[in-house]
């Protein structure tokens, strides 16, 4: 039986001896000698290693799953509460106003992914269509798919509630498509948990002079809702340590920026990928942002 050990890379049941932590010294070793010998094999596609297999072809393998998920795997059981992930699943987050729509829309224009149509109770902005941007519900309808588990996850934002529903992620995932949802961060982290292996993007303008700009010139927006969004901003901004990676959408960048999520999500190689987070990064990105 052929086993998923991360990123669709896949091992022969039957070759697997066990299944161990990185962490300790014999395999710390043991990892060692494997690379030196040219018997490790790598699948962590630039993630952290979490666990390593070992096999009856004195292979070394290093996977980013953890030792639990992959012993479920290898016994036959898929892990509570994961899903098995087929397609890839992108998430992508950035402060309202950051210009994500028209990124997006720029994706989709030169790739075949597919987006996640969020359902909320905000009421649609001028030029937004049902079933298109959103699904506009009201409060009840909203609450009724929540307690119906028909959620993935949702989220108060602005005071307006949003969600991703679950059948249309699961059925994009299970046709092998690559499914995006443009969702701000608390669902996000919540989404992450179930799909660990979701590619997480953090969009953003440079700084918080530019989005307030752009909030103020779409013209949608109260005076009281373009606060309400600068505000949300600066927590969602901090949070930026969250993402594999970061990607700016300066003014007239939309195009550039599709560019980038596409070669992000085409390769997720995070070792080798310029917009990969790392603590400096991200700590740089939040002092420009306030400049
Ligand atoms: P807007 O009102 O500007 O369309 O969206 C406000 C915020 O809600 C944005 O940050 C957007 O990414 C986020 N959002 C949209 N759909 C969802 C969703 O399904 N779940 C969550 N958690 N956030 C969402």
């Amino acid at each position: 039986m052929l086993v998923n050990i991360g990123f669709g890379n896949m091992v022969n049941n039957s070759r697997v001896i066990a299944v161990v932590n990185p962490d300790t010294a014999p395999i710390k070793r043991l990892i060692q000698d494997a690379k030196d010998a040219g018997r490790a094999i790598d699948v962590t596609c630039g993630k952290r290693t979490k666990s390593v297999i070992l096999t009856d072809s004195d292979h070394v393998i290093l996977s980013a799953l953890q030792c639990e998920t992959l012993a479920g795997r290898l016994a036959g059981k898929e892990e509570k509460n994961k899903k098995a992930e087929q397609g890839r699943l992108v998430i992508i987050s950035g402060p309202s106003g950051s210009g994500k729509s028209s990124v997006l829309k720029e994706l989709f224009k030169m790739t075949d992914y597919k987006y996640s149509v969020s359902a909320t109770t905000r009421k649609a902005r001028k030029g937004e269509t049902d079933g298109v941007n959103y699904y506009f519900i009201t409060k009840d309808e909203f609450s009724e798919k929540v307690s119906n588990g028909e959620m993935l996850e949702y989220f108060e934002y602005a005071g307006n509630f949003y969600g991703t529903l679950k059948a249309p992620v699961e059925k994009m995932l299970g046709e092998g498509h690559t499914a995006v949802l443009e969702i701000e961060v608390n669902g996000a982290a919540n989404v992450k948990k179930i799909y660990p292996g979701a590619v997480m993007i953090f969009l953003s303008p440079p700084t918080c002079g530019e989005l307030e700009k752009r909030l103020r010139g779409r013209k949608t927006e109260t005076e009281e809702a373009i606060k309400n969004r600068l505000e949300a901003a600066k927590k969602e901004i901090e949070r930026v340590y969250e993402y594999d990676y970061l990607v700016l959408n300066g003014p007239d960048m939309q195009q550039n920026a599709a560019y980038n999520i596409k070669r992000i999500v085409d390769s997720d190689q995070k070792t080798e990928e310029e917009s990969a987070v790392t603590p400096q990064k991200a700590k740089k990105f939040i002092e420009n942002y306030y400049l």
